[in-house]
């Protein structure tokens, strides 16, 4: 799920499932009234998460009791 936050004042608009948004979608934030508008490929907040996509390294050298 990607949290839709207000470009101005990072209020959680709304949660949508990665390819929910299939269109432009424009919400109008509650608190201050900005209206941010949303793209399927390229969402507004684009530095607000990193996604590492390398996160399981498989040749970890700590053996753990699986
Ligand atoms: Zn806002």
């Amino acid at each position: 799920m990607k949290e839709i936050r207000c470009g101005t004042c990072r209020k959680l608009l709304m949660k949508s499932a990665d390819r929910a948004i299939v269109g432009i979608i424009e919400i109008k934030c509650p608190r201050c009234g900005t209206m941010n508008s949303l793209r399927p490929l390229e969402p507004f907040s684009e530095r607000q998460e990193r996604h590492t996509p390398e996160k399981t390294c498989p040749g970890n050298s700590s053996s753990k009791t699986r």
